[in-house]
């Protein structure tokens, strides 16, 4: 955080310097368009081929083959997930969240990207409908869906409070990696990643640039529905935050469960092709 008394003068140039408006760092009208209408079009007819409930304070896994859909649906109570995907073909590849908030901004809604990582960085879902997008930013700067949290986890909640929960977001998703691929928890915690914060409000504090939660505006109905690009591995954790008012990394909080649901459309959508990996050499200079 900034020092509430800087140490070191102004300079007499400070005012000019602060003045320079921002530019973008990643403009992204060099990106295809995801054809929104067509996803859309594709869900005419679709079946539903499987759902998934999440526990409250703990986490499921899922696969979704490239070409369906997936929903995350708020039942029973405001409750935030914690979403986890990795490609299910070599989990190598997974969800970025840095370059995806880089991309697309702190929070994410309909037409947004969940791009994987180096050296891959393509494009793994796509966003197609949020009953959430409604509430965009409000009085504070908070928004829902972010991508600047990264996860409770038992190692920041040692540091702070110096006692021991095993039921925080990382060791609900590292659980639930370690079930769905068959692997000891050393291994599987090594996969887990930072997540898309599904419905769940944040913001930064404008005075300090703290990272904030709110209570989520998510009420049971409320979804948050995918396209698969690729095979897909999600794993999904009910936070021990629940509304996310309050605490986490507890058992205080009031929790609900979350349902995840695979739709298998009748056709692709038009013109729809899985994407190619990044296109970069790999050469980094030599
Ligand atoms: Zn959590």
């Amino acid at each position: 955080m900034k020092l509430r008394q800087p140490e070191t003068a102004a300079p007499a140039d400070s005012a000019a310097r602060m003045q320079v408006a921002p530019v973008i760092c990643y403009p992204v009208d060099t990106l295809p368009i995801p054809d929104l209408d067509g996803y859309r079009a594709a869900r005419d007819g679709w079946t539903k081929v499987s759902e998934v409930l999440v526990p409250p304070r703990d986490a499921a896994s899922f696969t979704v083959p490239a070409g369906h859909f997936f929903r995350i649906v708020s039942v029973e109570g405001p409750q935030v997930g914690d979403l986890d995907l990795w490609n299910a073909n070599d989990t190598g590849e997974r969800f970025f969240s840095g370059k995806t908030r880089a991309l697309h901004g702190t929070h994410l809604s309909t037409g947004d990207r969940l791009w994987s990582n180096l050296p891959y960085l393509r494009p793994i879902a796509t966003i197609t409908q949020d009953t959430l997008d409604w509430y965009g930013f409000d009085a504070w700067g908070g928004a829902v869906h972010d991508v600047i949290g990264t996860r409770c986890d038992p190692y920041t909640n040692m540091l702070l409070n110096g006692s021991e929960y095993h039921h925080c977001c990382h060791s609900n998703l590292t659980r639930a990696f370690a079930d769905a691929v068959d692997s000891g928890l050393g291994a599987a915690e090594l996969q887990v990643h930072d997540v898309l914060n599904v419905f769940m409000c944040t913001g930064f504090t404008r005075d300090t640039g703290q990272y904030f939660m709110k209570t989520t505006p998510v009420r049971p109905g409320d979804f948050l529905e995918f396209f698969a690009e690729i095979d897909l591995l999600g794993a999904l954790s009910a936070c021990p935050g629940g509304d996310c008012g309050s605490k986490h990394s507890s058992d205080v909080a009031v929790c609900h469960p979350l349902l995840v649901e695979i739709y298998r459309p009748r056709t692709a959508p038009v013109g729809w092709q899985p994407p190619a990996r990044n296109g970069y050499s790999g050469s980094h200079g030599r």
